[in-house]
């Protein structure tokens, strides 16, 4: 266990979804780096296990449990523990680590729509804000980046590709962003990539879930298998760096070396590489414009010996597709395109419906939403809700045209 001696010179750090992968490998870096950093918050979902032993490691001021029967529990658990911490639970307690005085950077990895909330208050409380939550910016756009710019937020982008591109643009440096011709956003095409399509309407949650290059959560992992995030961080960079979405130009790149380029009028294109492993853009965030210790190997080039690239299959991927045609749209219709995802791509995990479902299930609600620019949180709720609904009674169409082979129930027979 850690003994905890504030000073000064720690800037005090809050994680929501510290549970998380995104979540682990913040507190790895900050754990390499004691003199430079504390935890001040810690926040979680349900999983008071893992989050009492981060309590016991880091010994932060404040942990949050969004739901309040496991906050109950980790409250009983760290009194047992001996340990003084104060517990909250809640949308309001998520709010409070992101936003109160003591805390200096925060975090933002909770995936999903449920981490809009929070993330937005970090902004809006003028903190150090790392996004790793996309959902949380292509649901809510103009309004998160006219909050940044209000509180003249520092936004440093923590997703692997956007970090890249913010350190490839002069590392942040202001003033220095010109010229640019448009942005290649890499993506490994995920571990579908060479299925035969025929295929593809089989394919079980442990197969899109098994990455190539790197470890992430469920969520992001189909994500990864549909395409779909890299749908996501055209919307995501195109917000980030005010780019038209016809300068963001997605690049199939098997190894996940690059992990983006930019590419410049005077014929330049500059890269960032570096091994797939998130402590690498988190390491960055925290220390930014400095640089510390990360934990990830030296990148070994002549190991490597070859980087391939290649045009993502439309064919194979409509989930990119969608995202593409939604970019340059409305707001409505990317706040639909991320709430008929997460819950298709949910509905998947749990295995109610098939892999091609999920497109067609984005596909549909699209369809039934209204254009519109929903610049208040109200008007994004209300959208989100809608497209909530209507993606969970498509769901249970497609749940009921199954075939009974490949129903859940069925996998032990
Ligand atoms: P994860 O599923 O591993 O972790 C999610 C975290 O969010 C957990 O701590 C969980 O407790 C918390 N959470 C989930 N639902 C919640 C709710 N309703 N309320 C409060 N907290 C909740 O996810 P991850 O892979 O760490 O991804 C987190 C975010 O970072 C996602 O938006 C993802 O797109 C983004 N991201 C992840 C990676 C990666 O390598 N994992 C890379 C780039 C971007
Ligand atoms: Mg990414």
């Amino acid at each position: 266990m850690q003994v905890r001696h504030e000073t000064i010179a720690h800037k005090q750090i809050s994680i929501l979804g510290s549970t998380g992968s995104v979540g682990r490998s913040t507190l790895d870096v900050i754990g390499r780096n004691p003199d430079r950093y504390q935890v001040y918050g810690l926040t979680a979902n349900t999983n008071v296990e893992l989050m009492l032993a981060q309590c016991q490691l880091y010994q932060p001021r404040l942990a949050v449990m969004r739901d309040p029967q496991a906050a109950a529990q980790l409250q009983m658990r760290l009194a047992d523990a001996g340990l003084a911490i104060e517990v909250l639970s809640g949308e309001a307690g998520l709010i409070q680590a992101a936003s109160c005085e003591q805390t200096d950077y925060v975090m933002a990895a909770i995936v999903g729509a449920a981490g809009l909330s929070s993330t937005l208050a970090a902004v809006e409380a003028g903190k150090r804000v790392l996004l790793a939550n996309k959902e949380a910016l292509v649901m809510s756009g103009g309004l998160f980046m006219g909050a940044v710019a209000a509180n003249k937020t520092t936004l440093l982008p923590i997703d692997s590709e956007h970090n890249a591109i913010f350190q490839s643009m002069a590392n942040g440096a202001p003033g220095h962003a010109g010229g640019i011709r448009k942005i290649l956003l890499t993506g490994s095409g995920g571990p579908l990539r060479l299925l035969p399509l025929a295929d593809l309407h089989k394919v079980t949650p442990d197969q899109a879930c098994a990455h190539p290059n790197w470890s992430m959560g469920r969520k992001i992992s189909v994500d990864s298998a549909t395409m779909m995030n890299k749908g996501l961080e055209i919307i995501e960079a195109r917000w980030l760096f005010d780019l038209a979405v016809d300068q963001i130009e997605v690049v199939v790149h098997p190894q996940s070396i690059i992990h983006s380029m930019v590419d410049y009028i005077d014929g330049s294109i500059v890269a960032q590489l570096g091994n797939p492993d998130m402590r690498t853009p988190i390491a960055h965030g925290l220390a930014w414009p400095d640089r510390v210790e990360s934990g990830v190997a030296a990148l070994e080039m002549t190991q490597i010996g070859r980087l391939d690239f290649e045009p993502p299959d439309m064919h194979r991927f409509p989930c990119l597709r969608l995202a593409q045609q939604v970019a340059a749209g409305p707001q409505s219709l990317a706040i639909a395109l991320n709430a008929a995802n997460e819950v298709a791509v949910q509905a998947f995990l749990d295995e109610l419906i098939g892999f091609t479902d999920i497109p067609s299930i984005i596909e549909s609600v699209l369809a039934k939403t209204d254009t519109d620019e929903a610049l208040t949180m109200p008007a994004i709720m209300a959208i989100d809700k809608a497209a909530r609904q209507q993606a969970e009674t498509l769901m249970r169409q497609h749940q009921r045209q199954r075939p009974r082979v490949s129903q859940a129930g069925d996998r032990n027979a």
